[in-house]
Protein backbone atom coordinates (compact mmCIF):
# COMPACT_ATOMS: atom_id res chain seq x y z
CA UNK A 1 0.00 0.00 0.00
CA UNK A 2 1.20 3.29 -1.27
CA UNK A 3 1.07 6.66 1.32
CA UNK A 4 0.14 8.86 -1.03
CA UNK A 5 0.94 12.89 -0.39
CA UNK A 6 -2.16 14.77 -0.83
CA UNK A 7 -0.41 17.92 -1.38
CA UNK A 8 2.02 17.96 -4.44
CA UNK A 9 1.44 17.14 -7.76
CA UNK A 10 1.96 13.51 -8.79
CA UNK A 11 4.09 11.74 -12.04
CA UNK A 12 4.13 8.44 -13.16
CA UNK A 13 7.22 7.75 -15.74
CA UNK A 14 7.91 4.21 -17.54
CA UNK A 15 11.34 4.17 -18.27
CA UNK A 16 12.55 5.45 -15.25
CA UNK A 17 15.44 3.06 -15.02
CA UNK A 18 16.77 4.80 -18.80
CA UNK A 19 18.65 7.65 -19.26
CA UNK A 20 15.59 9.97 -19.69
CA UNK A 21 13.90 8.21 -17.27
CA UNK A 22 16.45 9.33 -14.18
CA UNK A 23 16.84 12.83 -15.57
CA UNK A 24 13.48 13.39 -15.63
CA UNK A 25 13.23 11.89 -12.27
CA UNK A 26 15.27 14.42 -11.13
CA UNK A 27 13.95 17.26 -12.24
CA UNK A 28 10.64 16.50 -11.22
CA UNK A 29 11.87 15.49 -7.85
CA UNK A 30 13.68 18.79 -7.76
CA UNK A 31 10.20 20.58 -8.39
CA UNK A 32 8.32 18.87 -5.78
CA UNK A 33 6.89 16.24 -7.22
CA UNK A 34 5.70 12.99 -5.78
CA UNK A 35 7.42 10.21 -8.74
CA UNK A 36 6.44 6.79 -9.52
CA UNK A 37 8.26 4.67 -11.93
CA UNK A 38 7.30 1.33 -13.66
CA UNK A 39 9.88 -0.95 -12.97
CA UNK A 40 10.09 -4.41 -14.98
CA UNK A 41 11.08 -8.03 -13.95
CA UNK A 42 11.97 -9.06 -11.13
CA UNK A 43 15.42 -8.24 -9.06
CA UNK A 44 15.93 -5.18 -11.79
CA UNK A 45 19.45 -4.68 -11.40
CA UNK A 46 18.75 -0.82 -12.30
CA UNK A 47 16.26 -0.17 -9.21
CA UNK A 48 19.29 0.92 -6.64
CA UNK A 49 20.10 3.63 -9.50
CA UNK A 50 16.89 5.07 -9.57
CA UNK A 51 16.65 4.88 -5.80
CA UNK A 52 19.63 7.45 -5.65
CA UNK A 53 19.65 9.53 -8.23
CA UNK A 54 15.69 10.12 -7.49
CA UNK A 55 14.82 9.74 -3.54
CA UNK A 56 11.73 8.93 -2.44
CA UNK A 57 10.78 7.72 -5.53
CA UNK A 58 7.70 5.10 -5.46
CA UNK A 59 8.57 1.90 -7.65
CA UNK A 60 5.56 -0.36 -9.27
CA UNK A 61 6.08 -3.12 -10.43
CA UNK A 62 4.66 -3.16 -14.21
CA UNK A 63 5.27 -4.01 -17.92
CA UNK A 64 4.38 -2.15 -21.55
CA UNK A 65 3.55 -5.43 -22.54
CA UNK A 66 1.25 -5.91 -19.63
CA UNK A 67 -2.09 -3.96 -19.74
CA UNK A 68 -3.49 -5.57 -16.21
CA UNK A 69 -0.50 -3.92 -14.34
CA UNK A 70 -0.33 -0.35 -16.13
CA UNK A 71 -4.13 -0.32 -14.77
CA UNK A 72 -2.97 -0.88 -11.42
CA UNK A 73 -0.25 1.33 -11.59
CA UNK A 74 -2.34 4.28 -12.58
CA UNK A 75 -4.52 3.25 -10.21
CA UNK A 76 -2.28 3.30 -7.30
CA UNK A 77 -0.33 6.79 -8.28
CA UNK A 78 -3.43 8.70 -9.31
CA UNK A 79 -1.29 10.82 -11.55
CA UNK A 80 -1.27 13.93 -12.55
CA UNK A 81 1.12 13.61 -15.28
CA UNK A 82 2.37 10.49 -16.78
CA UNK A 83 5.47 9.97 -19.36
CA UNK A 84 6.12 7.12 -21.43
CA UNK A 85 9.57 6.96 -21.64
CA UNK A 86 9.87 3.17 -21.79
CA UNK A 87 10.45 1.13 -25.10
CA UNK A 88 13.31 -0.86 -26.90
CA UNK A 89 14.82 1.85 -27.55
CA UNK A 90 18.47 1.04 -29.52
CA UNK A 91 17.24 0.94 -33.45
CA UNK A 92 20.25 -1.60 -34.28
CA UNK A 93 18.43 -3.99 -32.05
CA UNK A 94 15.33 -3.14 -33.13
CA UNK A 95 15.77 -5.76 -36.79
CA UNK A 96 16.74 -8.80 -34.70
CA UNK A 97 13.68 -8.19 -32.56
CA UNK A 98 10.95 -6.71 -34.53
CA UNK A 99 7.97 -8.53 -32.81
CA UNK A 100 9.08 -7.25 -29.15
CA UNK A 101 10.15 -3.58 -30.12
CA UNK A 102 6.39 -3.76 -32.05
CA UNK A 103 5.15 -4.98 -28.85
CA UNK A 104 6.52 -2.51 -26.30
CA UNK A 105 7.86 0.83 -28.12
CA UNK A 106 4.65 0.62 -30.03
CA UNK A 107 1.95 -1.08 -28.70
CA UNK A 108 3.28 -0.19 -25.74
CA UNK A 109 1.83 3.25 -26.08
CA UNK A 110 -1.77 2.17 -26.84
CA UNK A 111 -1.36 0.02 -23.70
CA UNK A 112 -0.78 3.32 -21.75
CA UNK A 113 -3.02 5.50 -22.96
CA UNK A 114 -5.81 2.64 -22.64
CA UNK A 115 -4.92 2.22 -18.96
CA UNK A 116 -5.63 5.95 -18.33
CA UNK A 117 -8.62 5.61 -20.46
CA UNK A 118 -10.06 2.67 -18.33
CA UNK A 119 -8.56 3.63 -14.65
CA UNK A 120 -10.24 7.48 -15.44
CA UNK A 121 -13.91 5.70 -16.28
CA UNK A 122 -13.43 6.82 -20.13
CA UNK A 123 -12.49 10.14 -18.60
CA UNK A 124 -9.39 11.35 -19.94
CA UNK A 125 -9.40 14.98 -18.72
CA UNK A 126 -7.92 14.80 -15.31
CA UNK A 127 -4.31 13.17 -16.85
CA UNK A 128 -1.42 15.16 -18.99
CA UNK A 129 0.44 12.46 -21.13
CA UNK A 130 3.82 12.88 -22.13
CA UNK A 131 4.45 10.38 -25.62
CA UNK A 132 8.47 10.03 -26.16
CA UNK A 133 8.55 10.09 -30.05
CA UNK A 134 11.96 10.21 -32.11
CA UNK A 135 13.55 11.55 -34.89
CA UNK A 136 13.89 8.29 -36.17
CA UNK A 137 10.09 8.97 -37.30
CA UNK A 138 11.60 11.12 -40.19
CA UNK A 139 14.42 8.44 -41.03
CA UNK A 140 14.66 9.10 -45.37
CA UNK A 141 14.01 12.66 -44.70
CA UNK A 142 11.57 14.61 -46.98
CA UNK A 143 12.86 17.91 -45.70
CA UNK A 144 15.68 19.31 -44.26
CA UNK A 145 15.74 20.72 -41.31
CA UNK A 146 12.95 18.77 -40.27
CA UNK A 147 10.03 20.00 -38.63
CA UNK A 148 6.99 19.19 -36.63
CA UNK A 149 4.85 19.23 -40.00
CA UNK A 150 7.92 16.65 -42.27
CA UNK A 151 6.33 13.72 -43.21
CA UNK A 152 7.50 10.27 -41.25
CA UNK A 153 9.67 7.98 -43.80
CA UNK A 154 10.78 5.85 -40.53
CA UNK A 155 13.69 3.13 -41.72
CA UNK A 156 13.78 0.49 -38.69
CA UNK A 157 11.42 -1.47 -36.50
CA UNK A 158 11.95 1.20 -34.13
CA UNK A 159 11.06 3.91 -36.28
CA UNK A 160 7.89 2.51 -37.48
CA UNK A 161 6.84 1.52 -33.89
CA UNK A 162 7.63 4.99 -32.63
CA UNK A 163 5.51 6.31 -36.07
CA UNK A 164 2.23 3.97 -34.43
CA UNK A 165 2.55 5.23 -31.15
CA UNK A 166 2.79 9.16 -32.21
CA UNK A 167 -0.25 8.48 -34.32
CA UNK A 168 -2.22 7.49 -31.38
CA UNK A 169 -1.11 9.91 -28.77
CA UNK A 170 -2.61 12.46 -31.55
CA UNK A 171 -5.85 10.47 -32.18
CA UNK A 172 -6.31 9.89 -28.15
CA UNK A 173 -6.34 13.73 -28.20
CA UNK A 174 -8.44 13.75 -30.93
CA UNK A 175 -10.61 11.19 -29.82
CA UNK A 176 -11.17 11.50 -26.13
CA UNK A 177 -9.89 14.80 -25.62
CA UNK A 178 -6.65 13.81 -23.87
CA UNK A 179 -4.12 15.92 -22.71
CA UNK A 180 -1.25 14.25 -24.23
CA UNK A 181 1.68 15.42 -26.18
CA UNK A 182 4.16 14.34 -28.46
CA UNK A 183 7.72 15.19 -28.05
CA UNK A 184 9.63 14.70 -31.26
CA UNK A 185 13.22 14.29 -29.94
CA UNK A 186 16.67 14.23 -31.29
CA UNK A 187 19.08 12.49 -30.80
CA UNK A 188 20.21 13.14 -26.89
CA UNK A 189 23.05 11.64 -24.92
CA UNK A 190 24.97 11.61 -21.90
CA UNK A 191 27.19 9.60 -19.24
CA UNK A 192 23.98 7.78 -18.32
CA UNK A 193 23.58 6.60 -22.70
CA UNK A 194 23.94 2.85 -23.00
CA UNK A 195 27.06 2.03 -24.23
CA UNK A 196 25.25 0.63 -27.50
CA UNK A 197 24.44 4.25 -28.33
CA UNK A 198 27.40 5.29 -31.05
CA UNK A 199 28.04 8.73 -28.72
CA UNK A 200 28.82 6.55 -25.76
CA UNK A 201 30.55 3.79 -27.46
CA UNK A 202 33.03 6.08 -28.51
CA UNK A 203 33.77 8.27 -25.54
CA UNK A 204 33.78 5.08 -23.41
CA UNK A 205 36.69 3.38 -26.12
CA UNK A 206 38.23 6.76 -26.13
CA UNK A 207 39.07 6.76 -22.09
CA UNK A 208 39.37 3.28 -22.36
CA UNK A 209 42.34 3.66 -25.48
CA UNK A 210 44.03 6.81 -23.77
CA UNK A 211 44.34 4.61 -20.13
CA UNK A 212 45.54 1.74 -22.30
CA UNK A 213 42.81 -0.74 -21.68
CA UNK A 214 41.76 -0.76 -25.14
CA UNK A 215 43.87 -0.45 -28.86
CA UNK A 216 40.72 0.37 -31.06
CA UNK A 217 37.65 1.10 -31.58
CA UNK A 218 35.43 -0.72 -34.43
CA UNK A 219 32.62 1.23 -36.01
CA UNK A 220 30.01 1.04 -38.88
CA UNK A 221 28.82 4.15 -40.98
CA UNK A 222 31.17 6.80 -39.98
CA UNK A 223 29.15 9.35 -42.73
CA UNK A 224 25.55 8.86 -40.96
CA UNK A 225 24.97 12.48 -39.04
CA UNK A 226 22.70 13.67 -36.28
CA UNK A 227 21.60 16.54 -34.29
CA UNK A 228 23.22 15.27 -30.73
CA UNK A 229 21.71 17.30 -27.70
CA UNK A 230 22.50 16.76 -23.45
CA UNK A 231 19.13 14.81 -22.30
CA UNK A 232 19.64 16.79 -18.96
CA UNK A 233 18.44 19.52 -21.04
CA UNK A 234 15.32 17.68 -23.14
CA UNK A 235 13.64 16.55 -20.22
CA UNK A 236 13.13 19.87 -19.25
CA UNK A 237 11.24 20.39 -22.66
CA UNK A 238 9.25 17.33 -21.68
CA UNK A 239 7.91 18.94 -18.82
CA UNK A 240 7.53 22.21 -19.97
CA UNK A 241 4.57 20.54 -22.67
CA UNK A 242 2.56 19.12 -19.88
CA UNK A 243 2.55 22.70 -18.31
CA UNK A 244 1.25 24.40 -21.06
CA UNK A 245 -2.64 25.22 -21.92
CA UNK A 246 -3.57 23.37 -24.65
CA UNK A 247 -1.39 19.96 -25.61
CA UNK A 248 0.51 19.66 -28.90
CA UNK A 249 3.41 18.30 -30.17
CA UNK A 250 6.85 19.81 -30.91
CA UNK A 251 10.39 18.95 -32.35
CA UNK A 252 13.09 19.09 -29.48
CA UNK A 253 17.01 19.71 -31.00
CA UNK A 254 20.12 21.48 -31.07
CA UNK A 255 19.42 22.44 -35.21
CA UNK A 256 22.83 21.76 -35.56
CA UNK A 257 24.27 18.46 -37.34
CA UNK A 258 27.60 16.21 -36.71
CA UNK A 259 28.88 13.43 -38.59
CA UNK A 260 30.57 10.53 -36.99
CA UNK A 261 33.76 11.73 -37.92
CA UNK A 262 33.32 14.93 -36.40
CA UNK A 263 32.09 13.14 -33.19
CA UNK A 264 35.95 10.63 -33.43
CA UNK A 265 37.71 14.17 -33.43
CA UNK A 266 35.67 15.95 -30.76
CA UNK A 267 36.11 12.77 -28.40
CA UNK A 268 39.72 11.75 -29.01
CA UNK A 269 40.54 15.59 -29.28
CA UNK A 270 39.57 15.97 -25.74
CA UNK A 271 42.13 13.09 -24.77
CA UNK A 272 45.17 15.03 -26.76
CA UNK A 273 45.13 12.55 -29.94
CA UNK A 274 44.63 14.31 -32.97
CA UNK A 275 44.90 11.48 -35.54
CA UNK A 276 42.42 8.57 -34.81
CA UNK A 277 42.72 7.16 -38.34
CA UNK A 278 44.88 4.09 -36.97
CA UNK A 279 42.80 3.70 -34.10
CA UNK A 280 39.31 3.17 -35.34
CA UNK A 281 37.96 0.26 -37.81
CA UNK A 282 35.11 -0.35 -39.80
CA UNK A 283 32.89 -3.88 -39.60
CA UNK A 284 30.18 -4.20 -41.84
CA UNK A 285 28.35 -5.60 -38.27
CA UNK A 286 27.54 -2.45 -37.24
CA UNK A 287 26.15 -1.16 -40.44
CA UNK A 288 22.77 -1.53 -40.65
CA UNK A 289 19.60 -2.91 -43.20
CA UNK A 290 18.57 0.31 -43.84
CA UNK A 291 20.23 3.69 -42.77
CA UNK A 292 19.23 7.37 -41.63
CA UNK A 293 21.54 9.37 -43.04
CA UNK A 294 21.36 13.09 -42.04
CA UNK A 295 19.19 14.16 -39.03
CA UNK A 296 18.73 17.78 -38.03
CA UNK A 297 15.84 19.42 -36.31
CA UNK A 298 14.36 22.72 -36.60
CA UNK A 299 13.51 23.65 -32.90
CA UNK A 300 11.46 27.24 -33.31
CA UNK A 301 8.36 25.87 -32.25
CA UNK A 302 9.48 24.59 -28.98
CA UNK A 303 11.41 27.67 -28.80
CA UNK A 304 9.19 29.95 -29.23
CA UNK A 305 5.88 28.16 -27.46
CA UNK A 306 7.96 26.75 -24.84
CA UNK A 307 10.93 29.39 -24.21
CA UNK A 308 13.01 25.79 -24.19
CA UNK A 309 16.19 26.30 -25.91
CA UNK A 310 19.20 23.97 -25.02
CA UNK A 311 21.81 24.61 -23.00
CA UNK A 312 25.02 22.24 -23.82
CA UNK A 313 26.47 22.04 -26.83
CA UNK A 314 28.31 19.29 -28.84
CA UNK A 315 31.46 20.18 -28.10
CA UNK A 316 30.51 20.05 -24.21
CA UNK A 317 28.50 17.45 -24.36
CA UNK A 318 31.33 14.74 -26.00
CA UNK A 319 33.40 16.62 -23.50
CA UNK A 320 31.63 16.08 -20.63
CA UNK A 321 31.02 12.28 -21.94
CA UNK A 322 34.58 11.86 -22.19
CA UNK A 323 35.69 13.19 -18.69
CA UNK A 324 33.04 10.92 -17.22
CA UNK A 325 34.30 7.35 -18.80
CA UNK A 326 38.03 8.74 -18.15
CA UNK A 327 36.69 8.43 -14.35
CA UNK A 328 34.69 5.69 -14.42
CA UNK A 329 37.23 3.62 -15.92
CA UNK A 330 40.19 5.07 -13.87
CA UNK A 331 38.15 3.58 -10.72
CA UNK A 332 37.27 0.42 -11.86
CA UNK A 333 41.18 -0.53 -12.96
CA UNK A 334 41.80 1.08 -9.01
CA UNK A 335 39.67 -1.10 -8.06
CA UNK A 336 40.53 -4.32 -9.71
CA UNK A 337 44.33 -3.17 -9.46
CA UNK A 338 43.31 -3.02 -5.26
CA UNK A 339 41.71 -6.54 -5.53
CA UNK A 340 44.91 -7.82 -7.14
P1 LIG B 1 20.21 6.21 -33.43
O1 LIG B 1 20.25 7.49 -34.20
O2 LIG B 1 19.09 6.17 -32.45
O3 LIG B 1 20.24 5.00 -34.29
O4 LIG B 1 21.53 6.24 -32.50
P2 LIG B 1 22.91 5.43 -32.56
O5 LIG B 1 23.82 6.14 -31.62
O6 LIG B 1 22.68 3.97 -32.30
O7 LIG B 1 23.41 5.57 -34.08
C1 LIG B 1 23.67 6.83 -34.64
C2 LIG B 1 24.34 6.64 -35.99
O8 LIG B 1 25.66 6.14 -35.79
C3 LIG B 1 23.63 5.67 -36.93
O9 LIG B 1 23.58 6.24 -38.22
C4 LIG B 1 24.57 4.46 -36.94
O10 LIG B 1 24.54 3.72 -38.17
C5 LIG B 1 25.91 5.13 -36.77
N1 LIG B 1 26.96 4.22 -36.30
C6 LIG B 1 28.15 3.97 -36.90
N2 LIG B 1 28.84 3.05 -36.23
C7 LIG B 1 28.07 2.67 -35.18
C8 LIG B 1 28.24 1.73 -34.12
O11 LIG B 1 29.26 1.04 -34.01
N3 LIG B 1 27.23 1.63 -33.20
C9 LIG B 1 26.10 2.40 -33.30
N4 LIG B 1 25.15 2.29 -32.36
N5 LIG B 1 25.90 3.28 -34.29
C10 LIG B 1 26.87 3.41 -35.23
Amino acid sequence: MVNRRIDVPRALITGITGQDGLYLGELLTAKGYEVFGLIRGQSNPKVAVVERLVPGVVLLEGDLTDLPSLIGAVEISQPDEVYNLGAISFVGLSWKQAELTGETTGMGVLRVLEALRIAGGNDMSRVRFYQASSSEMFGKVRETPQRETTPFHPRSPYGVAKTFGHYLTVNYRESYGAFACSGLLFNHESPRRGIEFVTRKITRAVARISLGLQDSLTLGNLESRRDWGFAGDYVEAMWRMLQQETPDDYVVATGVTHSIRELLDAAFGRVGIGDWSGLVKQDPRFFRPAEVDVLVGDPSKAREVLGWTPRVGFEELIAMMVDADLALEAESTGKALTIR
